[in-house]
């Protein structure tokens, strides 16, 4: 069965057959005629969007196989035929998990499918038995990765599985792009407007317009990928928009804000690097501030991920210091035709900075409580010349980095 065929077998059957066995007053041991051995009692989902573990709770031993499938980004995961005891709508996404269905797929098999927000590799999976209580749980452990590991990895599966037709599964490529790789990230979205002016100007609007531009011009410029973390009015946790960095394997993530300030006569731009420490009461505030967004939106926080810190403390380093030296080239760049604030290097503990392989930098155009600011970030023509003065600074970075 070729591959394709085989994702819409999986896709059909699956949805056909949910309907019988998704409710908990259908999800009995009899199916038919037929009683069905294994059971699967529960399902839980905990994680960000870096880390997520799924476990399920059976009755019995399951004989678990699995395997993943791209377009969308699928685990699946194949067992002997079993029941379902929780529901479908019931069943609480997080981290990675966008959907999960189940259900019988013939041959005496059901199926589990996790369709994820990006690529993924699963880290460990295995089935125990239960210390406390009877039965046995299934523990499946999925990071988030980059789309060309992803590509390996199915790869590198389907000559593991002789059955899967060569031709049809998509080239991957296998080396990083050439091309020096911009993640734009417009802050806010949806649900979430950011600072909104003394005009009414709302930040989410401005980042976006902002972003456009840039992403705009950049692309014009031979050598570069440029990638937006969101392209229209909707909402993104902090997390996503790291992931999104990742996925990519972006060598610059610029994330774009304007945020407002108590004392209205601050004005200018600012570029911020990540600090356990703030430099000041203003980024403190600020990345606070920022920080909220996912809480703001109604997203409970989610639960710290297990990660090695040893590990992520000595990627980021390195990370670090190219972060450092981008944004001191933005600033000496933007410094002889942008307004800046003073001191315009800060520094605080920004959620959306965290990508341990990511030189990220989070700008602030301007303060939108300043009149003077708000119509400069509105004003396509400045919106252009900062565009412009950034790209300048990108181009100095990528040609120290490439060396
Ligand atoms: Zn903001």
């Amino acid at each position: 069965m070729s591959y394709r065929y085989f994702s819409y077998f999986i896709i059909l059957t699956s949805g056909l057959l949910l309907s019988a066995v998704q409710s908990p007053s259908q999800a009995s041991n009899v199916i038919g005629t037929e009683t069905v051995s294994l059971k699967a009692l529960t399902l839980r989902i905990a994680g960000d969007e870096t880390r997520t573990r799924m476990v399920v709770n059976f009755d019995k031993e399951p004989e678990i196989t699995s395997f993943m499938m791209s377009a969308p980004y699928r685990l699946v995961v194949e067992m002997p035929e079993s029941g379902f005891g929780f529901d479908e709508s019931a069943i609480s996404m997080h981290g990675l998990i966008d959907q999960v269905r189940y259900g019988k797929v013939g041959d005496g098999k059901s199926r589990m499918i996790f369709t994820l927000k990006g690529p993924f590799k699963v880290e460990n999976i295995q089935v125990a038995k239960n210390e406390s209580s009877s039965g046995y749980r299934l523990m499946v452990d999925v990071v988030a990765i980059s789309d060309r590991e992803f590509a390996l990895a199915i790869a590198a599966q389907s000559d593991a599985d002789s059955s899967v037709e060569k031709h049809d599964i998509d080239t991957a490529p296998v080396s990083k792009s050439s091309e020096f790789v911009v993640v734009i990230d417009a802050g806010h979205g949806g649900i979430d407007s950011g600072a909104s002016g003394v005009s009414g100007t709302l930040e989410k609007d401005v980042t976006l317009s902002f972003a456009e531009i840039l992403r705009d011009l950049l692309q014009n410029e031979e050598g570069y990928k440029v990638f937006m973390t969101r392209e229209d009015d909707s909402f993104l946790r902090l997390g996503e928009r790291v992931r999104i960095a990742r996925q990519h394997e972006a060598d610059l993530f610029i994330s774009v804000h304007a945020d407002t300030i108590r004392q209205r006569d601050i004005r200018g731009a600012t570029v911020y690097t990540i600090s356990d420490q703030a430099s000041d009461a203003v980024a403190r505030a600020m990345a606070e501030r920022e920080n909220k967004s996912d809480a703001l939106a109604g997203y409970e926080i989610d639960e710290a991920p297990e990660v090695a810190d040893i590990l992520l403390d000595l990627t980021r380093r390195e990370t670090h210091n190219f972060s450092l030296g981008f944004a001191e080239k933005v600033v000496d760049s933007l410094r002889d035709e942008i307004f800046l604030i003073n001191n315009p290097h800060r520094f605080a503990g920004f959620q959306v900075l965290k990508a341990p392989d990511v030189p990220s930098v989070l700008l602030e155009l301007g303060y939108l409580s300043n009149k003077q600011d708000e119509k400069l970030i509105t004003d396509p023509v400045w919106r252009e010349k900062m565009a412009q003065k950034l790209i300048l600074a990108i181009k100095a970075f990528a040609k120290k980095k490439n060396q």
